[in-house]
C-alpha cells in the first residue's frame, strides 16, 4: 500500500511542471547557502533536464564549470533534490554547449523590468555565444594561439566587410593603426567602446586577422567572461602558473566586453598584471567594453588608469547613412535584391543596434528564397511584425507638441490655447494629426491634452491634415519631416 503510494507521488512529480518548480525552490535554497554572488556565478548556469527512472540530469555549459560545480556543490544538490522530490534519488551533472544560452539569459542584470529590452539582450548574448559556436565548429575560423586560451576569430570580421561612417570612423582607423604596427607608442592598450551592437567585437577580430595574415604573431582572443573561468578554472586545477605563462606569451592580448569583470575582483587583479607585464613587454593590448574607461566605474582605479593610458577610441549610435551603407553592404554580399525602399524602412525602424538590423535583412532574405518571391516593403512588414513592435518608440503627445511648435516657432502654450488664428491653429491641428499617427491615444483623450477639445475636432483635425496633404506638397513634407524626427 505505501509503496503504492509513493510510487503515484514519483509519477505525479516526474511531469515536467512539477520538477521545474522543485527546481525552482532547491535554487532558491541555494541561493540563501551560498550568496548572490556564488550562486550568479555557479548555480546559475544549471539548467534542468529531464529525470529518468530516478536520476535528474543537470546541465552546465563548459566542462570545468561542470567540474567545478560538481565538486563543490554535487552533495548538496543531491540532498536537496530528494528532499525536495522523492521521485529523485541521483543527481546527474552533465555537459551541454547549448545550456549557455538559457544560462545567459537567465543571467541577466535584473536593471530592467521592461520585458522588451530583456529578450534584446538575451538574444543578444545568444547571437554572440552562437556566433562563438560557430566559429569553433567551421572551418571559416582560425585558431590562431597553439594553447586552448584564445576564442578563434570569426573569418567573416574583416576590415573589408566592416562599413565606415562618421560614427566609427574614429574607431575604424585606430584598429587599422593597431593591425598595422601593434604595440606602437601611444596606441596601447587600445580601448574600444560603445552600446551594444556597433562593432567592437568585428574590429577586434579583424585586427586579429589581419596581424595572423602576415603571420608570425601569437594572437588571443577571449571575452572578458571567459577570462574569468579560465582564471578560475586555472585555481581550482592548480595550473595558475600556465595559465599565468600562456597568458604572458601572446603578442596581442584582445578581452572583449571587459565591463563583465566589474566586481569580480580577484580577476581584474590577475588582469590588472597580465596587462602590465604585456605592456612592460612590449606586447599589444586591446580591449573593449561599452563604457569609457572613465565611465566603467566598479574598476579598480589603477586598472581605470591604465586602460586610459593609450588610444580610447569611441563608436557612437549609428546614424541613418551609415544603417543604409550597412544595409546595402550586406544585401549585396547576400546575392538577393532587396528593394531601397526596404532598406530605408529599415534603416528607418531598427535605429540601435546593427546586428539586429542584420538579422532582419537576413530573416527578409530567408523568408524571400523560402518561398521564392522577392522582397517587397509589404512582404518586409509581414515578416518582421513581431521584431518591428518591439522597435516602436513611444512618442509621448507632449512631444508631439513640443517639437510641432518649436518646428513652427510658436509658443507651446498655444497647443492648448483657444486661439483661431491659422499660424496656431494649423500647427496645432498638425500636432493632433501627429497624435493620431504615432501613438495609441484614443480622440478624447487626445482632445483632452489640446486644451480639452472635442474629440469631434481632434477627428476633424485628422481629416483636414490628411487633405491638405494631398493637396500641398510643402506641407505633406513637414509633416512628414516631424513624423521622421519624432520616430527616430
Ligand atoms: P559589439 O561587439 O559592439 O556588440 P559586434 O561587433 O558584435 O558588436 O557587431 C554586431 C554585428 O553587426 C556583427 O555581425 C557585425 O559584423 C555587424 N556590424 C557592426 N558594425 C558594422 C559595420 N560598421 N559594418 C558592417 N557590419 C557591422
Ligand atoms: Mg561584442
Amino acid at each position: 500500500m505505501e509503496k503504492a503510494q509513493s510510487q503515484d507521488a514519483a509519477v505525479a512529480s516526474s511531469d515536467s511542471s512539477a520538477l521545474k518548480m522543485s527546481w525552482l525552490r532547491i535554487c532558491d535554497r541555494l541561493k540563501s547557502e551560498v550568496g548572490d554572488v556564488e550562486y550568479r556565478m555557479w548555480i546559475q548556469r544549471i539548467t534542468l533536464g529531464a529525470l529518468e527512472d530516478d536520476e535528474i540530469t543537470l546541465y552546465l555549459p563548459e566542462r570545468f564549470l561542470r567540474d567545478w560545480v560538481r565538486a563543490q556543490y554535487g552533495q548538496r544538490l543531491q540532498s536537496l533534490w530528494r528532499e525536495e522530490n522523492p521521485a529523485v534519488q541521483h543527481v546527474e551533472l552533465r555537459i551541454d554547449k547549448k545550456a549557455q544560452r538559457a544560462a545567459a539569459i537567465d543571467d541577466l542584470p535584473q536593471v530592467s523590468s521592461d520585458s522588451s529590452s530583456i529578450s534584446t539582450i538575451a538574444s543578444e548574448d545568444a547571437a554572440a555565444l552562437e556566433r562563438e559556436e560557430a566559429a569553433v565548429a567551421t572551418p571559416t575560423s582560425v585558431s590562431e594561439v597553439r594553447n586552448d586560451l584564445a576564442v578563434p576569430l570569426d573569418r567573416r570580421f574583416t576590415f573589408d566587410n566592416f562599413v565606415v561612417g562618421k560614427p566609427n570612423e574614429f574607431a575604424y582607423a585606430c584598429a587599422g593603426r593597431v593591425a598595422d604596427h601593434p604595440a606602437s607608442p601611444g596606441f596601447n592598450p587600445l580601448f574600444l567602446y560603445g552600446g551594444v551592437g556597433l562593432g567592437k567585437t568585428h574590429l577586434m577580430h579583424a585586427i586579429g586577422l589581419k596581424l595572423i595574415e602576415r603571420g608570425n604573431i601569437s594572437v588571443a582572443y577571449m571575452s572578458a567572461e571567459k577570462f574569468m573561468y579560465r582564471f578560475i578554472a586555472s585555481m581550482q586545477s592548480k595550473s595558475q602558473m600556465e595559465f599565468k605563462e600562456q597568458l604572458r606569451s601572446v603578442d596581442v592580448l584582445m578581452i572583449d566586453d571587459l565591463q563583465f569583470l566589474i566586481g569580480k575582483n580577484s580577476t581584474q587583479e590577475e588582469f590588472f598584471h597580465t596587462f602590465n607585464a604585456l605592456v612592460d613587454a612590449g606586447r599589444q593590448i586591446i580591449v573593449s567594453a561599452d563604457k569609457s574607461p572613465s565611465d566603467l566605474s566598479g574598476l579598480e582605479d589603477r586598472l581605470r588608469t591604465r586602460l586610459g593610458c593609450g588610444m580610447v577610441a569611441d563608436i557612437h549610435a549609428t546614424t541613418f547613412e551609415l544603417r543604409i551603407s550597412i544595409l546595402e553592404a550586406k544585401a549585396k554580399a547576400s546575392g538577393t535584391p532587396v528593394p531601397p525602399k526596404v532598406l530605408e524602412y529599415l534603416a528607418h525602424k531598427i535605429t540601435t543596434n546593427v546586428r539586429e538590423l542584420e538579422g532582419a535583412l537576413n530573416r527578409l532574405i530567408a523568408h524571400a528564397d523560402l518561398v521564392g518571391r522577392p522582397v517587397t516593403l509589404e512582404s518586409t512588414q509581414d515578416v518582421l511584425k513581431d521584431m518591428l513592435k518591439a522597435h516602436e518608440r513611444r512618442v509621448t503627445i507632449d512631444e508631439i507638441q513640443r517639437k510641432v511648435a518649436e518646428h513652427f516657432n510658436i509658443r507651446l502654450t498655444d497647443m492648448s490655447s483657444a486661439r483661431r488664428a491659422r499660424a496656431v491653429a494649423r500647427p496645432r491641428q498638425i500636432a493632433m494629426y501627429l497624435a493620431k499617427q504615432l501613438t495609441s491615444r484614443s480622440l478624447p483623450e487626445i482632445g483632452r491634452k489640446f486644451g480639452n477639445r472635442d474629440h469631434t475636432t481632434v477627428m476633424h483635425a485628422v481629416n483636414r491634415i490628411s487633405e491638405l496633404m494631398e493637396q500641398d506638397p510643402g506641407l505633406a513634407e513637414s509633416v512628414e519631416l516631424l513624423r521622421h524626427m519624432l520616430e527616430s
